[in-house]
């Protein structure tokens, strides 16, 4: 290809990620108008059509179904002698976007606008940036002719920041009662994170093969509203600080589950070449159990991303009494937000909290949706298993400076709602990352590099190679 014609090919790209950017997938919040809900549901419905519009040889090539606003769905037909068995991989995105500030952003957050080798915009990282990757290279294979050796199908949500219910959970059951089932899954995830860890240099390309679990509770302590010159002895407010003390002080206990033994022992081994071997240090690490996470918590400077791998984590999110300053509320009432690690179910979450707080005054119930962690396919763990040569090969073509390692995922992603489908899941978002690009991630001013989605772009395209 000439010069000229790549320039003209990344010109093209930049401009329908910055179109892309432009459609308002945001949600208008809770409790917003069924005129504001039917505009957004246009939104999902206009971002539907820009991928037709915008990658027609992609969309010449491939079976489409519109389930509705929330959910899209692909396949793209395979040609290979084994393109009439089971399809092998599912890739997952979504479209939708979290709300912004506006006003704490230097650009317009719905604006696209191309700065200092960035574009800048809600969901320029999670996860229209990757998502619009992901197509400008099925777009370049398909003008070329290029077909997978086995179907190869793709699901996008529209409301995967609202828990997926919508899209993601409705998609699964449909393509369950299709009898589909896949090797393996393909979700966003954890980047390649560069200057994350003291003393280590190398580029660390996380597979996210385990996910941790969602869970929402509210405590509430009762008491008779009234005059707050007569308060009572004992105050609802005080039930209820006592409570989240307690709480905080029997933080649940620390557990080394086999992937992130693994990744600690990888981690080791890069910032002390020779002393630890990868799967076989992970072992070690497994066979010292909770006895080493004080170490590692030493080791990391007690590094909170470091500790969310190590246990269910409790974050206090909300905390409210009365409306005034002179009354006495009828309740007081906060919210906190865990995330399970595997094997804690959300019930024997619900019993531990209940046993750590010890007190009947303070009544507990679930808030929305909450699931189970999803761990990871047993060979995940151990470096190999379904999808993982793949993986490895794909990453090494954008990213060859980069260590793998195994990973779990603290935060939510749509992929746990396939889980009946596959046996292992990766969540992986092909993005080259310093601690400060990951700060813009649902705050303000998102942006993602030239550099990052080019090497997105090449990563998917590896991919369709691989496939
Ligand atoms: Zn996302």
């Amino acid at each position: 290809m000439t010069l000229y014609l790549e320039i003209m090919e990344k010109e093209g790209a930049i401009e329908r990620f910055r179109r892309a950017i432009r459609i308002k997938t945001d949600w208008p919040g809770d409790g917003a108008s069924p005129e504001a809900l039917e505009a957004a549901e246009a939104q999902l419905g206009a971002f539907q059509d820009f991928l037709v519009k915008a990658y027609p040889c992609f969309h010449r090539a491939v079976e489409r179904w519109v389930l509705s606003p929330y959910a899209l769905v692909y396949r793209w037909p395979g040609a290979g002698p084994e393109s009439g068995g089971a399809p092998e991989l599912l890739i997952l995105a979504h479209y939708d976007v979290v709300p912004v500030e506006a006003a704490k952003w230097s650009a317009d957050p719905f604006g696209g606008d191309l700065k200092g080798g960035f574009i800048y915009g809600r969901g320029a990282q999670d996860m229209k940036g990757s998502l619009i990757a992901l197509f400008e290279a099925a777009e370049e294979r398909a003008g070329r002719g290029f077909r997978p050796r086995r179907d190869l199908w793709f699901a996008l949500g529209g409301d995967e920041e609202r828990s997926g219910l919508l899209g993601a959970r409705n998609t699964a059951a449909w393509l369950a009662g299709r009898g589909l089932r896949f090797s393996w899954i393909l979700d966003e995830g954890s980047p390649v994170i560069v200057d994350q860890f003291p003393s280590i240099t190398t580029p660390l390309a996380l597979f996210g093969v385990e996910e941790k679990g969602f869970l929402s509770l509210e405590l509430a302590v009762d008491q008779k509203p009234g005059h707050a010159s007569q308060p009572p002895r004992v105050q609802a407010a005080a039930v209820l600080g006592r409570a989240l003390l307690r709480l905080s002080r029997r933080p649940f206990p620390a557990r080394l589950n086999p992937v992130v033994a693994v990744f600690f022992s990888r981690l080791l081994g890069l910032r002390n070449p020779g002393r630890s071997r990868g799967v076989r240090g992970g072992a070690v690490l497994t066979a010292l159990g909770p006895l080493i996470v004080p170490f590692l918590a030493l080791a990391f400077r007690g590094n909170p991303q470091v500790l969310a791998m190590l246990r269910t984590t409790v974050a206090m999110t909300q905390l409210e009494g009365s409306a005034a300053d002179n009354v006495m509320p009828s309740q007081a009432r906060a919210v906190i937000n865990l995330r399970l690690i595997d094997p804690w179910t959300v019930d024997d979450a619900l019993n531990y909290v209940a046993w750590a707080v010890g007190d009947g005054r303070v009544n507990m119930r679930i808030l929305g949706f909450a699931s189970a962690p999803v761990p990871a396919h047993p060979e995940h763990g151990r470096m190999g298993g379904p999808g993982w040569d793949t993986m490895q090969r794909a990453a090494a073509a954008a990213f060859p400076d980069a260590a793998v390692l195994p990973f779990i995922m603290t935060a939510s992603t749509d992929s746990r709602h396939y889980q009946e489908l596959t046996e292992g899941t990766f969540r992986f978002s092909p993005m080259r990352l310093s601690p400060g690009d990951m700060s813009s991630v649902h705050g303000h001013d998102e942006r993602v590099s030239l550099e990052n989605f080019f090497l997105a772009i090449r990563f998917y395209t590896a991919l369709f190679e691989l496939l």
